[in-house]
């Protein structure tokens, strides 16, 4: 079995008839892994009803400084994730990379399926909707220096974790896993013991997984490593 195979089978795993609810846990599992069916609010976005109204106060302060956060990304659910992970796959394969080469691209800034900290409702992509968007809007370069997005940075990095937002993919340059990402911000007050939730939630996957017909320990390795340098790879408060 090849890592992608591997992959494809853990989550099959997860998926969800053995799942069982943990009576500890405040979240549904299912919720954790974004196959659940989770109460959203939001008129262009989906959120946690807690976590909109911390971001509608945010958005009011940054509004009086001219500055109208725009969000592009908010709940994703496994399938949609899973939608963005096939045609990545897809595209690297097609530029000539193997399957190994093309996971790795990938998850430069994507996540695997039932990974994602978009399917917990907590997190947001955002921008300024100030600038003319061109093209692809959740570039770096576009949140520094003379780019349309400076300001929204600036903005952020002072006054966000007021409301109880932070950047779990800060500039750190010790920190491991996904590249640095200005744009995405976490609600930390919901975020933070659903991660520990969902940690708790991927040492029983993992245990699952050693049943597998053919994963051999270098997969197995691949997930592990993987929890721990891109899941756990966050701003440490997040933790
Ligand atoms: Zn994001």
């Amino acid at each position: 079995m090849n890592r992608l195979e591997f992959i494809k089978a853990g989550f099959a795993i997860v998926g969800l008839s053995q799942l069982q609810p943990d009576k500890s846990m405040n979240t549904d599992p299912h919720l954790l892994i974004g196959k659940g069916n989770p109460r959203l609010v939001g008129k262009n976005y989906a959120l946690l009803p807690e976590v909109d109204k911390a971001f509608q106060q945010m958005s009011a302060s940054a509004l009086k400084q001219g500055i109208t956060i725009k969000v592009v990304s908010s709940y994703r659910s496994f399938e949609k994730q899973k939608n963005i992970w096939n045609n990545k796959f897809l595209r690297f394969k097609s530029q000539g990379m193997d399957d190994e080469a093309a996971i790795d691209k990938i998850i430069e800034y994507s996540t695997l399926p039932g990974t994602s900290r978009h399917h917990w409702g907590t997190d947001i992509d955002i921008i300024d909707a100030g600038p003319p968007e061109e093209g692809d809007v959740l570039l770096p370069q576009k949140f520094h220096d003379n780019g349309p997005y400076n300001t929204l940075r600036q903005w952020m990095e002072t006054h966000a974790k007021d409301y109880g937002f932070l950047l779990p993919y800060n500039r750190d340059e010790n920190r491991t896993g996904f590249k640095y990402e200005p744009w995405h911000y976490s609600y930390a007050p919901k975020s933070i013991p659903m991660l520990n939730q969902y940690l708790e939630l991927n040492h029983r996957e993992l245990i699952l997984s050693s049943d597998l017909n053919g994963a051999d320990g270098l997969d197995k390795e691949f997930l592990e490593s993987y929890i721990k340098t891109h899941v756990m790879g966050i701003e440490p408060s997040l933790l």
